[in-house]
This record gives C-alpha cells, structure tokens and sequence, in this order.
C-alpha cells in the first residue's frame, strides 16, 4: 500500500503527483516539510522575489518573475538547515587517489528540474522572430538551429539546462515547462 505524506493530504493530492518546486538545495521533501518552520526569511532573502508562500505556508519557487542566478541568499538564512548544501561524496569518491583532486568542496546540484520545449506553437517554429529563450540563458542550453522558411529550431541542450527557469519566464507564449527529473534514489 501506499503512503500518504502529511504534505500530500495538506495539498489534497493523494496520489503524490503535484510536488512543488521548492527552493534551490531543499532538503528531500518528506524531510524538508518536517524541518521547515515556514519563518518566511528565504522568500524575504530572495532579492528577485522567486519564492513565494505555497500551500501550508510551505515556500516554493514562482518562476514567473525570473530565473534563479543561485546565489545561495536563501539557503544562507535558513536557520533550520530545510535548504542546505549537501556535499557529493560521490564526486569525492571518483577523486580519491587522484593526486591532481582540487580541494574545493563539490556539492549536489540544488535541484533536479529541466526546461522542456512545446515545439508546437513556438514562434520561432511559425516563422515568427524570437530568440527570447536563448537570450536568456545564462548557460547557453538553448541554441537555434536554422532551417528553411524562415524558421529556426531551439534545441535544448538537457546536459547544459540547470533547470534555473530563465526561459520560462521569458517565453512570450508559455510553451516552455519546467519539470521535476528522476534521479537515481527516486527523490
Ligand atoms: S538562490 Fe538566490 S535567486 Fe535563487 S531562489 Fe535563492 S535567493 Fe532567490
Ligand atoms: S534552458 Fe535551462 S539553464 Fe537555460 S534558461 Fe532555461 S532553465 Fe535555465
Ligand atoms: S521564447 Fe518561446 S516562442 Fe520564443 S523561441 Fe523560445 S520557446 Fe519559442
């Protein structure tokens, strides 16, 4: 059988599919919604107003403002370690015994989102100018690739995409989502 989180209930979604996206380098949500005290300082810390008051008065990101820069303002004020950077000891792992290893710290990536292109009805692919997702990512996963017909393709480069939610806000006709992705421990 099943087991229903408390957050599930609180969201009326038994069924487990409606999880937000919380703030980078929350904690895994079973966890996050026990550890967060909802003090409101990271949606107060986030400079560009990306975290707002979610259902429960849990935070969670709003991408319609803007993308994150992950500048670590909320995760600096959490008393309560709800966001926190964990080292990835696996990356520690891979280095033991490599004489070259930096000594920096590695840490795991703040979140598992990627953006996701309805080629459908983008402008671009309607013979219609606009770049407005490419020119706003920080990491050049978006490219355009040029075809006949006054028609240029954004390919997203999912390796490059840090899931910072930059495109989606910008997309003048909403065909950019930004999803959660599998990862090996199923979180
Ligand atoms: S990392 Fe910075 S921009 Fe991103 S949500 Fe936190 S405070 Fe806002
Ligand atoms: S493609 Fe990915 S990295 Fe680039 S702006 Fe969109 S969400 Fe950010
Ligand atoms: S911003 Fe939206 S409409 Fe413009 S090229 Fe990108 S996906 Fe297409």
């Amino acid at each position: 059988m099943t087991n229903i989180t408390r957050m599930q209930l609180l969201r009326g979604d038994l069924k487990g599919k409606k999880k937000p996206f919380r703030p980078p380098w929350a904690i895994p949500e079973e966890y996050f919604v026990d550890y967060c005290t909802r003090c409101d300082k990271c949606i107060d810390a986030c400079f560009d107003e990306l975290i707002v008051k979610g259902r429960g008065g849990f935070p969670q990101m709003d991408f319609k403002k803007g993308g994150c820069d992950f500048c670590e303002d909320c995760i600096n004020v959490c008393e309560t370690n709800a966001l926190k950077k964990i080292p990835d000891n696996t990356q520690k792992t891979k280095e033991h015994g490599n004489s070259d290893s930096s000594e920096e710290e590695s840490y795991l990536p703040p979140w598992h989102i990627k953006a996701n292109i309805d080629l459908t009805n983008c402008l671009s692919m309607n013979a219609t100018i606009c770049r407005s997702c490419g020119e706003s990512c920080d990491d050049k996963a978006i490219k355009f690739d040029l075809k006949l017909g006054g028609i240029a393709e954004p390919i997203l480069n999912i390796e490059q995409c840090t899931g910072c939610g930059a495109c989606f806000s910008v997309c003048p006709v909403q065909v950019i989502t930004l999803t959660p992705i599998a990862i090996e421990n199923g979180t």
